[in-house]
């Protein structure tokens, strides 16, 4: 066990909880994904860029490195706690909310607005290739704003 009392420093009832949640997704609380997972979490779910969090991590004054925050979203990713949303081949956004749903994305903005999965509906999907499953179906669709 470690000291819980120097970790739950200076958020006392939230700290020791995002460290739980990082120990049950099989991560080491480390200073830098808690300070991390404090930003990501600590508010309503919401989607954001690698540079966006970067961007928050500095006006927090948390120093980390645009490539730490890129491998630490990864590593939440693949621990089941975010959800990546491509947009396109340069741009990834991450959700907080890993519940499934679909996206608008506002092309003007750069902003990604949540559609409840069962607002969408499928007439008709391929069958997965052979020997493959359908994981799950991510629909971004691209909005922007209606002219005068
Ligand atoms: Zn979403």
């Amino acid at each position: 066990m470690t000291d819980r009392s120097q970790t739950a420093r200076s958020h006392p009832s939230r700290k020791p909880c995002l460290t739980a949640v990082l120990r049950m997704a099989g991560l080491r609380p480390t200073r830098q994904r808690v300070a991390l997972a404090e930003l990501l979490f600590g508010g309503a779910h919401r989607h954001v860029s690698a540079e966006q969090l970067h961007g928050e991590a500095s006006q927090s004054h948390v120093n980390v490195s645009l490539a730490t925050i890129y491998n630490t979203l990864h590593q939440f990713h693949e621990a089941g706690l975010l959800r990546e949303v491509a947009v396109d081949a340069a741009r990834s956004y991450f959700d907080t909310d890993t519940s499934d749903h679909h996206h608008f994305y506002v092309e003007d903005e750069q902003r990604m607005i949540d559609i409840p999965a069962a607002s969408v509906e499928f007439m008709k999907l391929p069958e997965a290739p052979k020997g493959m499953e359908v994981s799950h179906v991510d629909v971004v669709i691209r909005v922007r704003k209606t002219p005068g």
